[in-house]
């Protein structure tokens, strides 16, 4: 029986952890080799409402914009997504790692900064504690115990802009199999003022800098940003997959959030998933501990959950990087004449894709 737990990586998975199993009685510690968490800030932050809500994080004064539509551009054609509520909040990610490092540390979980943790010190860890590997994209955690390979990365790049948004409640995504293969580029309104431009392109597959100069470049772009300075700017990655195995109940180690792969494929967006998952990941090392039962509850438990949520979000993602743009435009054309924009802008999840299906299947188009 172990009442230890020693969480590897302290980003919003790893703190989101930290949280539950604190506020579970649990002794708990968790490492990360920054010596201040959250920075450079290399991603965006826009959160579904929802999703920020079954978080259980106390977002408020994190959030710097709220967004309620999108335009998806391919080929020339528009398709315009508006909901009638807010769906999303866009985060400031610093605050928001702030904010849960004090939620973490609040509920009793012992911080410790600026230690690397090695494999070696993974191992005397592991005598007496479980590991969760909560460490990001490329996970020590997951080659030292052999929990197998993400099959695919998406390597991102981004910058922001000084500029005076006039619609700040939609985020623009450009699709374009050549130039942005795998992924999409995107230009956010993280404030009324502060617009971001970003690229996320297949690993193998392009060069995210060049990808992002040539978005900068076009026409739709340049019109934004005019003449304004580059203010931030930076290069990260996404695991586009989950990996096969995010727990091995035997060694006693769980991987959540970007360490497993919990991403969604469409869009790259791990916040709501990685925090769904250290929340079950806490429930299930909670009931190991207290009555015995397999820590693989927390692979069930995850999977029946998301499982097909995220299977749809991969083939969604395989079609539209599959499709020359000019294809994906011609699709546009057709589902605004069928009425699908206004299909999506009523019942559309941003992060549970199969709530969409079983809408169209249960009322048709309206
Ligand atoms: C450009 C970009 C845009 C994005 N936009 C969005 C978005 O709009 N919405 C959304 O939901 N998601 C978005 N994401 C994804 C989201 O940022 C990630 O899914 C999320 O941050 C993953 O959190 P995590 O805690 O799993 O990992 P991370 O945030 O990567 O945290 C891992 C931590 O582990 C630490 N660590 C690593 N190795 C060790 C070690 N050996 N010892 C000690 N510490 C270690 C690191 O220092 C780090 O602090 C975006 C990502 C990118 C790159």
């Amino acid at each position: 029986m172990h009442s230890k737990v020693s969480i590897i990586g302290a980003g919003t998975a790893g703190l989101v952890a930290g949280r539950e199993l604190a506020s579970r009685g649990i002794g708990t510690v968790i490492y990360d080799q920054k010596k201040e968490l959250g920075v450079p800030v290399r991603a965006s932050g826009i959160i579904s409402i929802n999703g920020l809500k079954m978080s259980g994080i106390a977002y408020e004064s994190a959030v710097t914009n709220t967004l309620r539509g999108a335009r998806i551009h391919a080929g020339g054609r528009i398709m315009h997504i508006n909901a009638r509520e807010p769906v999303a909040k866009v985060l400031d990610r610093k605050r928001l790692s702030d904010i849960c490092e004090y939620e973490a540390e609040h509920a009793g979980a012992k911080i410790t900064k600026g230690r690397r943790i090695t494999g070696q010190m993974m191992d005397r860890l592991h005598k007496d504690s479980i590991i969760v590997g909560a460490d990001g994209a490329v996970s020590n955690v997951a080659t030292h115990f052999g929990m197998g390979p993400v099959e695919r990365y998406v390597l991102t790049y981004k910058a922001e802009f000084n500029v005076d948004i006039d619609d700040p409640g939609s985020v623009d995504l450009f699709f374009d199999k050549r130039a942005f293969p795998g992924l999409f580029a995107w230009m956010c309104p993280n404030a009324k003022d502060l617009l971001e431009v970003g690229v996320g392109v297949d690993s193998g597959k392009a060069n995210s800098k060049k990808a992002i100069e040539r978005f900068i470049a076009m026409k739709e772009v340049k019109e934004m940003v005019g003449s304004a300075k580059m203010i931030d700017n930076g290069a990260s990655m996404i695991p586009l997959r989950m990996r096969k195995r995010i727990v091995d109940p035997d060694k006693r180690v769980l991987l959540v959030g970007d360490a497993a792969g919990q991403v969604k494929g469409t869009t790259g967006g791990g916040i709501v998933y990685g925090s769904a998952a250290a929340i079950m990941a806490a429930q299930a090392i909670h009931d190991n501990i207290s009555n015995g039962k397999s820590l693989s509850e927390y692979e069930k438990m995850f999977r029946k959950r998301y499982g097909s949520d995220l299977r749809l979000h991969t083939s969604i993602n395989r079609i539209y990087s599959s499709l020359e743009s000019r294809t994906v435009g011609r699709m546009i054309s057709v589902m605004n004449f069928l009425g699908m924009d206004s299909f999506i802008s009523k019942y559309g999840d941003m992060d549970l894709p199969s709530l969409l299906i079983k809408r169209f299947f249960l009322r048709g188009l309206v």
